[in-house]
């Protein structure tokens, strides 16, 4: 069945709940590669830089979606039509991810997954000074080689976790996030029982703790032999850095990404790496990697350079003090001045609104098309 259709007669009720402005909001401003992919696989449509993409109204039935091309003044309708009907906006997001599978099936791409997975808890440590890592026995499915995949825990497992928590996280719990995407930072095969039929999947998984907030405590909370489930795989979009000069930005929260590109890393040319950490402390988490000739070029993983920012530079915060976004542009203008170095692409993660302001000044400064600037957003700062 063809999931797209131009027939404005088609019965469609629109959906009546306040939170729909959101996701309209939320998916235009933040998945743009994911409209773009539902226009390629559903119509055949191949969109470019010019082409703007709105998702415009939801309806029981489906969305609409209006691609608005540079040749036309006027925007093409597309109706969507959902795999299942769907009566409330909590029946929403499954309707969109059942979508996006079946998109990226046609095409032949990996997207989110939504399938229960267990782990078992059997060390954790601190690798730098806020970076815990979780010592895993992960599913048999776990990928091995994909850098940026992450999955969606289940902050209350194990179910006795609650009794390892203090009486205020306790009783914080209701309002608190239940679920946390963590990155799988590296999966193996266990050396131990490589050679035998039930071989076992190890991974390290890095959690970043800063401070009393519900995916630190609950990584805190784990102890040897808890077992932890996820609800969902996202592999993150990274197929464009295989070839060209790549830039990587990242946090804390998007550093086990980079750490795992690097060990990955078959392009030929060297990646930059901004990497913003709080403290200076915590930079060394990315000298703390294993290059394998059997994954990555290693020698061209060794030559990536790697240029810190870090905020305790600015202790004295004030109206005058330059934006994250400000000090990346200046950290790379002074670089690319430097070496004369051109970045064909781009990949990071950052919180939500430095997300935004980066994406803007990026465009105007690197002019890369949509698919060679993956920007996003990792967590979201809340109003203090
Ligand atoms: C696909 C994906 C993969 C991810 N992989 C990882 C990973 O491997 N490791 C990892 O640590 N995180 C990762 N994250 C980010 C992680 O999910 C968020 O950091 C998490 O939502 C924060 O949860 P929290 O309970 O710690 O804080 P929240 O409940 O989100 O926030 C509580 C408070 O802490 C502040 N806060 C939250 N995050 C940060 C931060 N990074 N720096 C400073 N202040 C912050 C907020 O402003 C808020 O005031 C990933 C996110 C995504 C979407």
């Amino acid at each position: 069945m063809s999931q797209f259709s131009q027939l404005t007669k088609q019965l469609k009720t629109p959906l009546t709940d306040t939170k729909k402005a959101d996701f309209l909001v939320h998916i235009n401003e933040e998945h743009q590669d994911e409209l773009a992919m539902f226009i390629q696989a559903f119509a055949n449509v191949v969109t470019d830089e010019t082409t703007q993409l709105r998702l415009t109204e939801v309806y029981k039935e489906g969305l609409d979606l209006n691609v608005y091309s540079q040749a036309t003044t006027k925007p093409q309708t597309y109706f969507l039509a959902f795999i299942n009907p769907i009566e409330q906006i909590t029946e929403l997001k499954d309707q969109y991810i059942a979508l996006m599978q079946k998109a990226a099936t046609k095409l032949g791409k990996k997207t989110i997954k939504l399938e229960e997975q267990s782990f078992t808890l059997v060390d954790s440590h601190y690798v730098s000074r806020h970076m815990l890592r979780l010592v895993l026995i992960a599913p048999s499915n776990t990928p091995l080689t994909h850098a940026g995949y992450a999955y969606l825990f289940d902050l209350t497992t194990p179910k006795m976790a609650v009794t390892h928590q203090t009486q205020t996280d306790a009783s914080d719990h209701n309002d608190t996030r239940q679920h946390c995407y963590y990155t799988l930072r590296r999966a193996w095969h266990s050396p131990l029982i490589q050679n035998t039929e039930d071989a076992t999947i190890m991974a390290w998984v890095d959690v970043y703790i800063h401070g009393d907030t519900p995916g630190g405590n609950w990584a805190r909370s784990l102890q040897v032999g808890d077992s932890i489930k996820s609800l969902r795989e996202y592999p993150e979009k990274i197929e464009h850095l295989s070839h060209g000069q790549c830039l990587l930005i990242a946090d804390e929260t998007s550093l086990p990404t980079v750490a795992r590109l690097l060990e990955t890393w078959q392009n030929p040319t060297p990646p930059i790496i901004i990497a913003i950490c709080n403290h200076a402390d915590d930079i060394t988490y990315l000298h703390n990697i294993r290059l394998d000739s059997d994954l990555c070029l290693t020698h061209i993983s060794e030559q990536a350079q790697i240029i810190p920012i870090i905020n305790d530079d600015t202790q004295d915060i004030s109206s005058s003090s330059p934006s994250l976004t400000e000090r990346i542009i200046a950290k790379l203008t002074a670089y690319e001045q430097q070496t004369d170095v051109k970045i064909d692409k781009v990949w990071g993660a950052l919180e939500v609104n430095d997300t935004k302001e980066l994406r803007k000044a990026l465009k105007s400064h690197l002019n890369l098309p949509r698919q060679n600037m993956v920007l996003k957003v990792y967590w979201r700062r809340n109003a203090s």
